[in-house]
């Protein structure tokens, strides 16, 4: 064999590996980004539910004795436990490790400004969700609770919170179920927007949690007012009720924030899994 042949041989052989490396890296990058945007699509479910808990307590006149907060963030848990599918344990899980996950990323210096808060600190919101789905199913989420390194004590007690929780919620579906006549209305509708949160727009929109939610609003529950769910770009990471408007705002910065959180805490563990794991990111 001819030394230019096996230059001309090595040379191919070593384009393949290359190319078989970019190949190999593509179909990571493509797995990578579909976790990580199912994870910000069940981290939106979740914030959907949650505005949706605020819409009720203002439509309906609810009796709150706590704070809102905590009130609509454990309608969301309920809501999602109700299900008792796969698909809504999962979105449970990733809504906890969102909220460990942004714990992390955001709240390193937290001051007395985060202690009178409207919200609970995200971190206590993790686990509050990781509690009440132990409280409500034991065998079925014990692995989790483990995980989060809820002690067993706690575990035990957490069966109280979640069936407080769900004597409420019963109470106010019964009691609010809609008549033919009068169930609720929802109109979606999605903003245009352009450049860097295009993507987040698009995964957004793809996610169909918009119409997911809308149409279970209307399926159970009766309400005066016709309401609006508007996607669009708000200038910050977030999403609202506005009593005002009878409007639940979603803004696309935070599906993107989502979709980032994940994909850093995915690169920076190598995997594809999106929890805390054994002695994982539960510490902060
Ligand atoms: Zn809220």
């Amino acid at each position: 064999m001819s030394s230019i042949l096996l230059r001309v041989i090595l040379v191919l052989s070593m384009a393949l590996v290359l190319a078989g490396t970019g190949l190999a890296q593509e179909a990571m990058g493509k797995k990578t980004r579909a976790v990580a945007h199912r994870f910000a699509a069940n981290n939106s479910l979740f914030v959907l539910y949650h505005e949706v808990g605020h819409l009720l307590i203002d439509q309906l006149k609810l009796p709150v004795l706590g704070r809102e907060e905590d009130a609509a963030d454990n309608m969301a848990t309920w809501t999602l436990l109700s299900k008792n599918t796969p698909a809504a344990h999962a979105a449970l899980a990733d809504a906890a490790y969102g909220w460990l996950l942004s714990g992390i990323a955001y709240g390193s210096n937290l001051d007395d400004s985060d202690y009178y808060a409207s919200h609970s600190l995200d971190r206590q919101r993790a686990f509050h969700i990781v509690c009440l789905m132990v409280g409500s199913d034991d065998r079925s989420f014990r692995a989790i609770a483990t995980e989060y390194a809820i002690d067993r004590d706690r575990q035990d007690t957490c069966l109280w919170d979640y069936e407080l929780i769900n004597r409420s919620m019963r109470s106010l579906m019964a009691s609010h179920q809609p008549r033919k006549a009068r169930t609720a209305q929802v109109r979606i509708t999605y903003h245009d927007v352009s450049g860097r949160l295009r993507n987040a727009a698009d995964a957004f929109r793809q996610s169909g949690v918009f119409e997911q939610v809308a149409a279970e609003v209307e399926r159970h529950y009766s309400l005066n007012k016709p309401v609006e769910f508007n996607a669009k770009r708000c200038g910050e990471a977030n999403a609202f009720y506005d009593s005002d408007t009878v409007e639940i705002i979603f803004c696309y910065e935070l599906m993107e924030d989502f979709i980032s959180l994940a994909a850093k805490d995915l690169q920076s563990k190598g995997g594809l899994h999106l929890g805390p794991g054994a002695g994982g990111r539960i510490s902060q």
